[in-house]
């Protein structure tokens, strides 16, 4: 379906190009390459004449290029002259709709950007990132960060986040200017989106417009909501799942959960950085749980079986031989934190010798009696043999 405009009936598109009722397409292209050449923005910076024509021709081009539009344009006419609407529709009338300049040179209505990528491209300029018209663009990467329980890093989890993205704001969909108002050109790039700097050099630069923001066109009046910015934020909540054996600050990938792609192209990637909490027991080593298990001097010296917790599994019995030292580690095979391939670490559990604080008279009694039977101990004398030349 065309839209028709209402002030088609005050515009001469024809005229404006130079070419009769009966033009072909190819002469029309031909008209408004050379008509749009020689006024385009570029070659005429701070011609406000040449400008105008540049605008005046794109538009017609936008209507007469297109064959179905055309066709409208001359129904539309050709009614005008003949019914209620001859003579135009008088000064202080402003009609609906209108030509949008935004459009056409953003190179949405279709043949304008190709045009225009050929007499830039040919003449050896620049062209601009805006005239990438409808290629599939992949989605940003989003980054973002959760904190989760120990035993959730070790069994893996799905968690709720709330992600905020910069999106386009929905009142001025991303134009900056109050909804209703009409743009204008940017008188900073002239239209460009960008400036030059480098002037004169073999290498010069091409920078964002600073006035306009890389748009092209300017507003009077910021748009009430976004303040100008053209940008608006948006928050959505996504499920994401922290895999077993998640370790902290380990950064984590989850493919196409991160924004939306734009004309057909993939979403990006999220990251999620992940804290995880200790725990107030088990701790972690690469893919091994580590525990702290007291001791008493009699057990470790006598030998025994100590019953030890394992991070949500049932308790296991550690054997601790006769003639244990502080420190010393046991591997207890499978009770560790999942692996990769599948398989799972191992816990590692420490014995910590524990001195009593205070001993009851029994156990005071025993004491004595122990330092009796191993008087003339020898436990020391290593540190002097040590230290004599
Ligand atoms: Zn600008
Ligand atoms: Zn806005």
């Amino acid at each position: 379906m065309t839209e028709i405009r209402a002030d088609w009936a005050t515009k001469d598109f024809y005229k404006v190009l130079g070419v009769g009722k009966n033009a072909s397409q190819t002469d029309i292209k031909k008209a408004y390459r050379k008509l749009a050449r020689e006024n385009h923005p570029d070659s005429n910076p701070g011609d406000a004449n040449k400008h105008d024509t540049f605008k005046s021709v794109a538009e017609a081009y936008d209507v007469l290029g297109d064959p179905d539009k055309r066709k409208a344009y001359d129904d539309f006419r050709s009614q005008v002259s003949s019914g209620p609407f001859a003579g135009g529709f008088g000064g202080g009338f402003r009609p609906p709709g209108g030509f949008d300049i935004d459009d056409v040179i953003r190179g949405h209505s279709g043949g304008f950007g190709d045009l225009f990528g050929d007499f830039l491209g040919g003449t050896g300029r620049a062209q601009r990132p805006s005239q990438s018209r409808a290629r599939p663009v992949r989605g940003p990467d989003v980054e973002s960060s959760a904190t989760i329980g120990f035993t959730d890093s070790i069994d893996g989890v799905t968690i709720s986040l709330r992600l905020t993205s910069d999106a386009p704001c929905p009142t001025c969909k991303g134009t900056g200017g109050k909804p209703g108002t009409k743009p204008h050109i940017c008188a900073t790039c002239e239209g460009a989106g960008f400036i030059v700097s480098g002037v004169g050099g073999a290498f010069s630069l091409n920078e964002t417009c600073p006035t306009c923001r890389g748009r092209q066109l300017v507003y009077d009046e910021p748009c009430p909501v976004c303040l100008g910015s053209g940008r608006g934020s948006s928050a959505r909540t996504i499920q994401a799942r922290i895999p077993a054996g998640v370790k902290d600050g380990q950064r984590i990938r989850l493919r196409g959960k991160g924004g939306p792609g734009e004309n057909g192209g993939p979403a990006g990637d999220l990251f999620v950085t992940v804290k995880v909490t200790p725990h107030h027991l088990f701790g972690r080593k690469d893919d091994n749980l580590t525990l702290d298990v007291p001791v008493s001097f009699d057990e470790a010296a006598l030998g025994a079986d100590v019953k030890i917790p394992t991070l949500g599994g049932a308790p296991v019995t550690l054997k601790v031989p006769a003639g244990t030292p502080n420190g010393r580690t046991f591997r207890v095979r499978g009770r560790g934190a999942r692996k990769k391939d599948g398989t799972n670490g191992d816990l590692l559990a420490t014995v910590q010798v524990q001195v009593p604080a205070t001993l009851n008279e029994g156990a005071r009694k025993a004491v004595e009696d122990y330092r009796t039977a191993t008087e003339g101990s020898t436990l020391r004398s290593g540190l002097f043999e040590a230290a004599s030349p």
